[in-house]
């Protein structure tokens, strides 16, 4: 990508029959999709292996590498099958079954759906809400025994088959990996994904259990936490901590948290991850009315500006571009809107955050460097990512942060970042012939030309040691 083409804010589209073509693919990725997400809850294994095939095979023709995310449905309720839709009324007495009917007490006069979780019973309390269908529905429990939960419907509507449950503020005892989730990941793994996201994760624990079954897989995917309940919001300091990039999984938390709290949890969770340097997503309704209209709303068009303005790694489209009439001009719209904040004099700088151990103190000097001098980009070489992701996350204001690495896998995890920009070019052993080698490449492609100011964060020698440095130098 040229200097001109270069955009800070990352782009992550969902797959779906609107996008899967490989025609529509390449256009997704000519046009600057960074991540390509796979959305498990509505994926089977063939399909799966199919289409990460596609994507890699118009990556090399198009000589773009995105990344791929496998997003696991982790913990989820759903209702039962239907014979056909009911409409609840509004007052109407319902129960939710956790036992096969033929178990239930009888004279149970009130109609009923099952539940796909037994354990419900125990969970939930007298006094709760029970959300049905992104929250269309809404009951309250009124008693319960060991076969069913009774509610009152508070907002009523249609129900149909297998719809999702919320239940705000209710802590729920399934695991937070299940089996579907260990499947579906290790198709994943056997396709070479580069990152799982983990949905509904309540505790750091969460996190620290798929990290385990990845290491035992000896997978190298990085681990991406979507926060999507009120726990995840009482835990987000050890989740973010345990995590290796955290999405703001909108769609869910507006249902599970005063939808008023929405912004401020954004907020909360986009400098939380700065603070503690990790990636950061903002997802979900970014440009829901573009699932049928080639325009946004005006709404739409802040809220993605906003995410930008909060220093947000990337945005994320999901409906829009799954089952959505205008994919292509979805990502054009965000690629536009992201530009032009980025374009912005008013940028805070972020250099300020509060980070330990001097390599980090190394890349901060780095980075204060770049928001001194207009003009100024910043070269640096990452064989684990780690020096990539501490530039990015102290927030150059303008600065790119071209990333050099020898390996191809963590070239494509690289594209999570903020303005990081990934090339794959082989180490020499000597630092000082690696850093020659980068600078020729840069020139080569017009990334940088004579009179640029480079600073360059990297490894050199010195009395037989690796010591962290940086740089100042004028391209000649
Ligand atoms: C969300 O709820 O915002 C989200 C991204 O999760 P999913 O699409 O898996 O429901």
């Amino acid at each position: 990508m040229s200097a001109a083409l270069f955009r800070r804010t990352k782009i992550i589209f969902t797959l779906g029959p609107s996008t899967e073509s490989e025609e529509m693919l390449e256009k997704m990725i000519r046009g600057g999709a960074d991540i390509v997400r796979l959305n498990m809850a509505h994926a089977n294994h063939d399909w799966t292996r199919t289409v990460i095939r596609r994507i890699r095979e118009v990556s090399a023709r198009v000589g773009r590498e995105v990344a791929i995310m496998m997003d696991i449905k982790g913990p989820e309720i759903r209702t039962g099958d239907l014979a056909a839709p009911i409409e609840l009324r509004a007052g109407e007495i319902f129960d939710f079954t956790v036992k096969p009917r033929s178990d239930l007490a009888s004279g149970v006069e009130v109609r009923s759906v099952d539940v796909n979780y037994r354990n419900l019973v125990n969970d939930i309390k007298v006094g709760d809400t029970v959300l049905v269908d992104n929250g269309l529905l809404r009951l309250e429990v009124l008693a319960k025994d060991d076969a069913h939960i009774r509610c009152r419907v508070l907002i009523p509507g249609p129900l149909s088959s297998r719809r999702h449950i919320n239940l705000p503020g209710v802590k729920v005892n399934l695991p937070a990996f299940t089996e579907k989730d260990r499947a579906d990941t290790l198709v994943g793994l056997s396709e070479g994904i580069d990152f799982v996201a983990l949905s509904f994760v309540r505790e750091g624990k969460d996190v620290e259990q798929l990290r385990a079954f990845l290491t035992g897989q000896k997978s190298t995917a990085r681990i991406i936490a979507k926060i999507e309940d009120q726990s995840a919001i009482t835990h987000l300091d050890e989740i973010v901590r345990a995590c290796d990039g955290l999405m703001v999984a909108r769609g869910d938390l507006g249902i599970e948290c005063p939808f008023e709290d929405l912004p401020v949890i954004q907020r909360r969770a986009v400098r939380t991850c700065l603070a503690q340097g990790r990636p950061v997503i903002v997802a979900t309704h970014m440009l829901e009315s573009m699932i049928t209209q080639p325009v946004p709303t005006r709404a739409e068009i802040t809220d993605v500006a906003n995410a930008v303005y909060e220093y947000a790694d990337c945005v994320m489209l999901s409906g829009e571009t799954t089952i959505g009439k205008y994919p292509l001009e979805c990502l054009n719209m965000l690629d536009k809107i992201s530009r032009r904040i980025e374009a912005e004099d008013d940028l805070e700088t972020r250099e300020q955050a509060v980070f330990t151990g001097d390599r980090m103190k190394v890349l901060h000097s780095a980075v204060v460097l770049a928001n001194q001098i207009p003009g100024s980009k910043i070269l640096t070489f990452t064989r684990h990512g780690f020096m990539a992701n501490g530039l990015a996350s102290l927030r150059p204001v303008r600065a790119p942060i071209f990333a050099v690495t020898p390996h191809l896998e963590l070239l494509r995890q690289l594209r999570l970042l903020r303005a990081v920009e990934p090339l794959l070019m082989p180490f020499s052993a000597e630092p000082d012939a690696t850093i020659e080698s980068a600078i020729a490449l840069l020139r080569r492609t017009g990334r940088i030309a004579p009179g640029d100011k480079l600073i360059i964060a990297s490894d050199i020698v010195s009395q037989e040691r690796l010591i962290d440095s940086v740089q100042l130098r004028t391209v000649i």
